[in-house]
C-alpha cells in the first residue's frame, strides 16, 4: 500500500543547506587559482559517466559531487585574465538574481514583485540604449532567438505589405524572399530564416568595403536587382558589431536605405549594441528610433547569465501578429488586466506580458537578472564599463603598434583588437600563421591571459575581446606582455 504521508524523495526543507553546501566550492572556483581545473578531464570524466541511478545517492552526495566535480571543474570566463569570448561569468547580483529568480518568480507572467521587476527591466534597457519609450522588448535565451524574433517581425512587415499574414498562413505569396546582410554577420540569421521558412537561401550577402563593413553601393544594386525581379525585400540587417573585430555598419545610411525602400531595418547588436553607451561610436548607429528591430545580449557585455538575450521592436502590433499564440481556454477566463490593487489571489489573474512577442511560453523572468545589475551600477556604471573596455581595445593597438614584433591586422572600433605577431623579416603568410597559432596556445596554457583568434585579411589574428566586468586596463597590458614573452621564446626556438 502506498504510505499517503510518505514524503518525496527529494529534499524540500533546506535550501539554505544546500546552497551552503556549494558555497565554498563557488568561492574557491572565483578566485581562479592556480592552472585552469578544466584542462584535467581524467578528473570528473570516469567520475559522472554512469548509468541512470535506480535509487539515486541522496542529496548530501548530489551536493558534494556539485561542488567538487562540477564547479571545481568549472569554465574560467570571469577571469580577469580570460578575453577569449563574447560572453562572460555573471557578477555577484545577478547570480543572485538567477538564484532568486528560480525559487520566487517561477514563471515571466503574473503579476508579483518578481515579474514587475522583469517588465521594467525592459523599459530600463531600452531606455539605456536610447530607443524611445514607445518600443517594445521581449527578453530571449540569447542573441540567436533575439535575432529570431526580430527577423520574424521583419516577415510579418514585408507579408502585410503584400496583403500577406504569414504568422497565420506562412510564406506562400512571398516571391524569392531576401534579406540582406553584409559578409561578416552571424550564422544565427541565416539560421533564422531556415526557421521562418525563408530558408537560409534567401540570405544576400554583400561584400566588405575597405572599412570592412558593408559596400552600400553594392547593397544598393544588389536591391535595385531584385526590386526589378520582383523579389520580396524582407529585411536589412545591419551588424553592430561582429564577433571577429567589432566592426559596425553605417546603420544610420542602411536606415535611410530601408526607409526608403520600405525595407524593414534589423540590427544585430548581440554584442556590440552596447556599444550605443559610448560616445566615440554611438554615432555609427544612426537614429535609433528608425531600427525596426534590435537584438542585444545582456549576457554579454552586462554580464547576466547565460541565458539571457532581448530583442526591441519599434512596432509591437507587427510584433504580436508575427508571433500569435492563442491563448488556451484554461487561461482566458482568467486574463484579467493587472492592476495596482491587491487580489485575493495572486493566481486570480494573468499577469504582465504577452506570449504574442517571442516564441516561448513558460519561461523564467530572464529580466530580473538585468534589474538586478542595472539597480545595482545604474546607466553610469553600465557606460563607464563600456567605455573602460572600449578604453582596453585601444590600448593594446597603442601597445601593437610600439613593438617592432607585433602588427595591428584592424583598428578597434568596440572591444576588440585583432593583432598578431610579426617578426622581422618573416613574410611567409603561412609560417606568420603557424607562429601566431603557437604563441595563442602558449599563452592559453600558461594562463594569465587566455584569449581566441580569427581570421582578419585571411591571416590568423590573435582576438582579444573585453567584455569582462572584472578586466581591467592592466589585463589589456598583461595580454600584451604575454605575447610578446611568448613570441620571444617561440621565435628563439626557430
Ligand atoms: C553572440 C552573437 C550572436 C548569437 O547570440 P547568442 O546569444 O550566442 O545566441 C549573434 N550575433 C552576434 C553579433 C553576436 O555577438
Amino acid at each position: 500500500m502506498v504510505d499517503a504521508i510518505r514524503r518525496d524523495r527529494a529534499s524540500t526543507d533546506d535550501l539554505a543547506g544546500a546552497v551552503r553546501a556549494v558555497l565554498p566550492g563557488l568561492e574557491q572556483f572565483v578566485r581562479f587559482e592556480g592552472l585552469d581545473p578544466a584542462r584535467i578531464r581524467s578528473r570528473w570524466l570516469a567520475a559522472l559517466d554512469g548509468p541512470l541511478p535506480a535509487d539515486g545517492i541522496g542529496r548530501d552526495a548530489v551536493l558534494d559531487e556539485l561542488s567538487a566535480l562540477i564547479v571545481g571543474n568549472g569554465l574560467r570566463t570571469g577571469h580577469p585574465g580570460f578575453t577569449g569570448w563574447v560572453t562572460t561569468m555573471p557578477t555577484d547580483v545577478a547570480v543572485a538574481a538567477d538564484l532568486a529568480q528560480a525559487v520566487a518568480v517561477p514563471q515571466r507572467w503574473w503579476a508579483t514583485a518578481g515579474n514587475f521587476a522583469d517588465d521594467l527591466a525592459m523599459r530600463w534597457l531600452i531606455a539605456l540604449l536610447g530607443f524611445p519609450a514607445s518600443h517594445v522588448g521581449t527578453f530571449t535565451a540569447g542573441g540567436s532567438t533575439a535575432n529570431l524574433i526580430g527577423l520574424g517581425a521583419a516577415r510579418q512587415h514585408a507579408g502585410e505589405r503584400l496583403g500577406l499574414n504569414p504568422g497565420r498562413d506562412g510564406n506562400l505569396g512571398f516571391v524569392e524572399p531576401r534579406v540582406y546582410c553584409s559578409t561578416e554577420t552571424h550564422h544565427v540569421v541565416g539560421r533564422a530564416l531556415g526557421v521562418l521558412g525563408l530558408g537560409r537561401g534567401s540570405l544576400r550577402e554583400i561584400a566588405l568595403d575597405g572599412d570592412g563593413t558593408i559596400d552600400v553601393d553594392a547593397l544598393q544594386r544588389t536591391l535595385d536587382d531584385d526590386a526589378r525581379a520582383g523579389r520580396s525585400q524582407v529585411a536589412i540587417v545591419a551588424c553592430a558589431g561582429d564577433v571577429n573585430t567589432g566592426r559596425i555598419d553605417p546603420i544610420g545610411e542602411l536606415a535611410r536605405i530601408a526607409g526608403e525602400r520600405g525595407i524593414w531595418l534589423h540590427v544585430d547588436g548581440a554584442y556590440g549594441g552596447w556599444g550605443l553607451l559610448d560616445a566615440r561610436v554611438r554615432e555609427r548607429f544612426g537614429d535609433v528610433a528608425r531600427h525596426d528591430s534590435f537584438a542585444i545580449d545582456p549576457h554579454k557585455w552586462l554580464a547576466a547569465p547565460v541565458g539571457t538575450g532581448a530583442v526591441i521592436v519599434r512596432d509591437a502590433g507587427v510584433l504580436g501578429r508575427a508571433f500569435e499564440c492563442e491563448t488556451g481556454a484554461y487561461d482566458r477566463e482568467r486574463h484579467a488586466p493587472v492592476g495596482t490593487s491587491d487580489t485575493g489571489s495572486p493566481f486570480d489573474e494573468l499577469g504582465l506580458g504577452t506570449p504574442d512577442f517571442g516564441v516561448d511560453f513558460s519561461a523564467p523572468a530572464r529580466g530580473l537578472a538585468v534589474w538586478a545589475i542595472l539597480r545595482e551600477i545604474g546607466a553610469n556604471g553600465v557606460r563607464e564599463r563600456i567605455v573602460r573596455h572600449n578604453d582596453c581595445a585601444r590600448r593594446v593597438a597603442d601597445r601593437v603598434r610600439g613593438e617592432p614584433m607585433l602588427e595591428l591586422l584592424a583598428e578597434p572600433v568596440l572591444s576588440i583588437c585583432c593583432f598578431r605577431v610579426r617578426p622581422k623579416d618573416w613574410t611567409n603568410e603561412s609560417r606568420l600563421d603557424a607562429l601566431n597559432d603557437a604563441v595563442l596556445r602558449r599563452m592559453r596554457a600558461r594562463g594569465r591571459s587566455v584569449t581566441s583568434s580569427t581570421r582578419v585579411g585571411g591571416r590568423f589574428a590573435i582576438r582579444p575581446c573585453f567584455i569582462n566586468p572584472r578586466g581591467t586596463l592592466s589585463d589589456a597590458d598583461a595580454l600584451v606582455d604575454e605575447a610578446l614573452a611568448v613570441a620571444a621564446d617561440l621565435v628563439a626556438g626557430h
